[in-house]
């Protein structure tokens, strides 16, 4: 109530007010903000003046193609049939809303994510959170730990896009790395956002951008660990040599000190100590005399 109080002063003295749009619509020039407290539809009725940014895919081509979202929005966010606010509004109309109108339509990075084929349908996004519901990140991190204002999955494939960042360091370029790819998200996503499939995409593109023509550490045990796989003999003389690893695990049976180049995982994780008998020894011991 004391909020309730305090708001709706600042409500009916504002002048001016900014708000945000859920869709727009081309053949009317119809905006509609969805939500759930009423808030927001105070901010768009109450003052003189309204200032919206939206950003420039929210824009559907015809009031038709606007009823279907208006379903698909509310079912896949809170599993309501319908919205609790819907309001629209369609320039302005005398002695009724606001008397002023304006309306800011923002790329800020979105043509950039367009031009990209794989990345592009991220902006297919009508921000229903049902991903995060289901995410196993999200759900550990919380939304604060992907510092955009996009948390979750979408947050994960749409931040390091808009921002076009691909240094490693930034936050949001390494968040497409923040995840296990398990796919509940595509699962989940009602208008079917292949999600992992970009977030490996964004993954290969970062790499791509640290290579400069050259290999990368990742190249380079990927290729020694694919030649020591390629056959029996030195896949068997690499299991005798990670023996060594049992030495350094000590008692604690954890690695977590390395020398370069195996302090870069080692800075920040640590590893448990091969096993007393691998695999291949437990079937030779335990299965003698079977083919492996
Ligand atoms: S990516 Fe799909 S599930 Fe996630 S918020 Fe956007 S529309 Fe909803």
């Amino acid at each position: 109530m004391a909020a309730r109080a305090h708001l709706r002063r600042k409500f009916l003295s504002a002048k001016v007010a900014v708000s945000g749009a859920n869709f727009g619509v081309a053949e009317t020039g119809t905006l509609a903000v969805v939500e759930s407290e009423g808030n927001g539809r105070m901010c768009l009725t109450l003052p003189d003046t309204l200032i919206t940014l939206m950003g420039i895919e929210k824009l559907v081509p015809t009031f038709t193609d606007l009823e279907v979202f208006m379903q698909l929005l509310p079912r896949s966010s809170t599993a309501e049939r319908m919205n609790p606010y819907t309001s629209m509004w369609t320039g302005v109309y005398p002695g009724d809303g606001p008397q002023n109108f304006h309306v800011v339509l923002l790329d800020n990075g979105r043509t950039n994510v367009l031009a990209d084929e794989v990345g592009r349908s991220a902006l297919h996004c009508i921000r229903c959170s049902a991903c995060l519901n289901v995410c196993p990140v999200y759900e550990r991190t919380g939304g604060h730990a992907y510092g955009s204002v996009y948390p979750g999955p979408i947050g994960a494939i749409l931040s390091p896009q808009l921002t076009g960042t691909t240094d490693h360091d930034d936050p949001n370029a390494s968040l497409p790395f923040a995840s296990t790819l398990c796919g509940a998200c595509f699962d989940a996503c009602p208008v079917r956002i292949d999600i992992p499939g970009i977030l490996v995409h964004l993954r290969a593109k970062q790499i791509d951008s640290e290579r400069h023509g050259l290999p990368t550490g990742q190249d380079l045990a990927m290729k020694a660990a694919g030649w020591a796989m390629g056959s029996e003999r030195r896949f068997a003389a690499a299991e005798k040599a990670s023996k060594i690893g049992r030495v350094l695990g000590g008692a604690t049976g954890r690695i977590s000190s390395l020398p370069y180049p195996g302090s870069a995982w080692t800075s920040s994780r640590d590893l448990p100590s091969p096993p007393k008998e691998t695999f291949r020894q437990w079937w030779a011991r335990t299965h003698a005399g079977t083919e492996r």
